[in-house]
């Protein structure tokens, strides 16, 4: 195999990144034919480096990757999409740290794929525009779960298979959907779930994030609807996600600013 055969190019989103000795980062990165991955990036903390302005976090650049004998290594980069607000505004920062990191716990290494690079890219996008961030973001959840195979059982009754009818259900996290009222009283470990936070999830799992993105959801819904989201997301990942809290905390004292 020759020297040019170990080079590939391909565009990518950086999702963490940390210092490595004297000049460099390992960066954690997510690209649509790899997903995740792992890549150092050279002598990029020097003041003069080509290709610091192209690998800040959340960014989506194109890169040439170098196959090496332990870390493979990012020999030239080129921003694609900044998505700057994202690092400039804490709100926001705070609401792409929350996708990444939901990305990254979801993803093995070395695994992934186009559409959750899709979904990650059209996120930040509109991370970067939205007044808040929480319609967004719930969307991606519910599209994430999908994508990772673990798409929440919304019309029936994930115990008896009964159609779901118009009135306050239950849901089990660990069967993964609704449980009817009925089936719910012999069924352990169900969380109430109201009749308005059930045709919300039902709508953001059936429309394009463009036909929800303006919805106005009443805030205790949408709380709702996140906790929720929450405990099925922890049910799988056995950890909860750091970044939630944080977004939180962030939220209460600063609202979005207009961009
Ligand atoms: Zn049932």
């Amino acid at each position: 195999m020759s020297p040019r055969e170990h080079v590939v190019r391909t565009e990518a989103i950086v999702l963490r990144r940390r210092s490595w000795g004297e000049a460099d980062r390992i960066l954690t990165l997510f690209s649509p034919q790899r997903g995740k991955f792992r890549a150092k990036a050279v002598g990029i903390r020097k003041p003069r480096s080509r290709k610091a302005g192209h690998l800040e976090l959340f960014m989506r650049s194109m890169l040439l990757v170098a196959h090496g004998r332990e870390l493979d290594i990012i020999t030239q980069a080129e921003t694609l999409s900044a998505y700057r607000p994202l690092r400039d505004d804490l709100l926001r920062s705070a609401a792409a740290s929350y996708a990444v990191e939901m990305l990254d716990r979801f993803s093995p290494d070395e695994a992934g794929g186009p559409a959750a690079y899709a979904l990650l890219c059209e996120t930040l996008e509109r991370l970067c525009v939205v007044p808040a961030p929480d319609v967004v973001l719930r969307y991606y959840d519910l599209r994430l779960l999908e994508i990772m195979g673990y798409r929440p059982q919304l019309h029936t009754c994930v115990v008896g298979k009964e159609t779901i009818v118009a009135e306050n259900q239950h849901f089990s996290p660990g069967l993964g959907g609704v449980v009817c009222p009925r089936c719910a009283k012999t069924t352990p470990e169900c969380l109430p779930l109201s009749l308005p936070a059930l045709k919300v999830m039902r709508h953001l799992q059936r429309e394009a994030l463009a036909a929800v993105v303006d919805l106005s959801i009443r805030p205790g819904v949408l709380i709702e609807v996140e906790m929720l989201l929450r405990q099925y997301t922890q049910f799988h990942l056995e950890r909860p996600i750091r970044s939630a809290d944080f977004l939180h905390e962030v939220a209460q004292h600063h609202p979005a600013s207009p961009t």
